[in-house]
């Protein structure tokens, strides 16, 4: 698959062959007119494909209970494509270290796709491109997706959260339940684990987390059940995955899975429309004719609202 042409690709991906994804992934993650191309080709040929954020602070384990679970799931016949979100800086060794881990025990195994994506400073842009991601992978015909990001900043929970069913991960001895609580972790979460459950500690975790549960409403009528982990052994993987499968029946038999799904198509829809607009304000704002205004907010002669006024009344 040595070509560069989206249409190309999209298509070769569509006929099955899994060789284009990573082209056919660095055209939708460049942007423009490739992505946009790629964009409408697949958007009505996903399968829905089932997504699973897995997020929480760094260090937690999420890489290593990532692993964990695609073993899992691939020993269910399951086929697992990750797309790892890493924050850290844009080209270097988080993102590949993450992959070269993963790849160690999967690698050959043509059920499991395995993609790192770094913010590239911009997260706005990141949350446009995620899910466009991951319609491809799903396209590409994964039963499940996992979407594993640093739970930090508000815009990675987010693109976390925005997944079908999302997992927090916490570990003991790091006031971490107090940290996920201020990051807007408990929020999103629909599983809670407890990774590195064979540190001290455990359960004054569990303590602090049922706590801060207290607090909380559950609006969708789904309290999130709290899981033990050990995943650099693998104890308590298959809890994890259970947990996640309740949730995904109680998320299929509610309705409130195709809610969610639509909350989140609309919710893309509105970024993109203020993405475009944005770009047009952009190029308003830059025109020649524009000039004399610009000068009189600079100069203190009209204020900003009324300027802006002045530019969209062209608009209409
Ligand atoms: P991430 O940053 O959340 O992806 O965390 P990693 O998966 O990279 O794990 C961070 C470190 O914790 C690694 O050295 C892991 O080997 C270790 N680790 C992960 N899970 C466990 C666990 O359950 N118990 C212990 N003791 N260490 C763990």
């Amino acid at each position: 698959m040595r070509s560069r042409d989206p249409v190309a690709l999209t298509q070769a991906l569509l006929g099955g062959d899994r060789r284009a994804l990573p082209r056919l992934l660095s055209v939708v993650e460049a942007g423009g007119d490739g992505a946009r191309e790629v964009g409408r080709r697949v958007y009505a040929r996903g399968t829905g494909a089932f997504t699973v954020g897995i997020t929480g602070p760094p260090g937690a384990g999420k890489s290593t209970l990532t692993n964990q679970l695609i073993g899992a799931l691939r020993q269910r016949g399951v086929e697992v494509a990750v797309l790892a979100v890493d924050p850290s800086s844009p080209y270097t060794g988080g993102a590949l270290l993450g992959d070269r881990v993963r790849m160690v025990d999967h690698a050959g195994d043509p059920g499991v796709y395995v993609r790192s994506m770094a913010t590239r400073g911009h997260l706005g842009g990141l949350a446009l491109a995620v899910p466009e991601v991951v319609r491809v992978l799903d396209a590409a015909g994964f039963g499940r997706i996992l979407i594993e990001t640093v739970g930090v900043g508000q815009s990675e929970v987010e693109i976390a959260g925005a997944a079908d069913t999302t997992v927090v991960v916490l570990t003991p001895g790091a006031g971490d339940a107090v940290q996920a609580n201020k990051a807007g972790l408990l929020e999103v979460a629909d599983v809670f684990v407890i990774n590195k459950a064979d540190h001290p500690q455990v359960s004054e975790l569990e303590r602090d987390l049922a706590f801060m549960m207290e607090l909380t409403s559950w609006p969708d009528g789904w309290r999130p059940p709290v899981v033990r982990s050990i995943a650099v052994t693998g104890t308590g993987t298959i809890d994890v995955l259970e947990a996640i499968s309740r949730h995904e029946e109680h998320l299929a038999s509610s309705g409130v899975l195709d809610q969610r799904r639509a909350g989140r198509a609309l919710g893309e829809l509105r970024r993109v429309l203020i993405a475009r607009l944005e770009q047009r304000a952009d190029a308003m704002l830059d025109q020649p004719g524009h000039a004399g205004l610009r000068d009189a907010v600079v100069g203190r002669q009209i204020d900003p609202w009324s300027a802006a006024e002045a530019i969209l009344g062209q608009l209409d």
